[in-house]
């Protein structure tokens, strides 16, 4: 499933460094390098899915689990009381430049609406 010119797939790997926050069979969790909030990481399936438009049916129960990861990981951030923000971008025009699936959590600010 690891596909070695896949940034993320590496990451989850190891063979490029990151900033873990969280692993478990399933997900890795990591510090984004640029990030856009005081807490801003990455919640990525270790399974290559390329985006929220390619997950199957089969991803079902992955998709549930990373849900539940990513609430737990915001209490473990300190967000469970303050409120926080998912982002999953997709695609072209929704603005993903990475092209393995990873769902945005960004919180430790108050947020904007709409965002950019
Ligand atoms: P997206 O634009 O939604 O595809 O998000 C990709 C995210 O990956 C951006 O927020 C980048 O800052 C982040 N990113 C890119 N390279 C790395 C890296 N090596 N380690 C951690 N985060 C990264
Ligand atoms: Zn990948």
């Amino acid at each position: 499933m690891s596909q070695s010119d896949c940034l993320f797939c590496r990451i989850v790997a190891g063979e490029i460094p990151s900033e873990k926050v969280y692993e478990d069979d399933l997900v890795t969790a990591f510090k984004d390098i640029n990030p856009a909030a005081p807490v801003h990481v990455l919640v990525v399936p270790k399974k290559h899915i390329t985006s929220l438009a390619h997950v199957e049916e089969e991803d079902r129960a992955l998709l549930g689990h990373v849900v539940l990861t990513l609430s737990r990981i915001a209490a473990s951030q300190g967000l469970d009381g303050r409120g926080y923000r998912l982002v999953v971008n997709t695609g072209d025009e929704g603005g993903q430049t990475v092209g393995h699936i990873h769902f945005h959590l960004l919180g430790g600010r108050r947020m904007g609406w709409p965002p950019g």
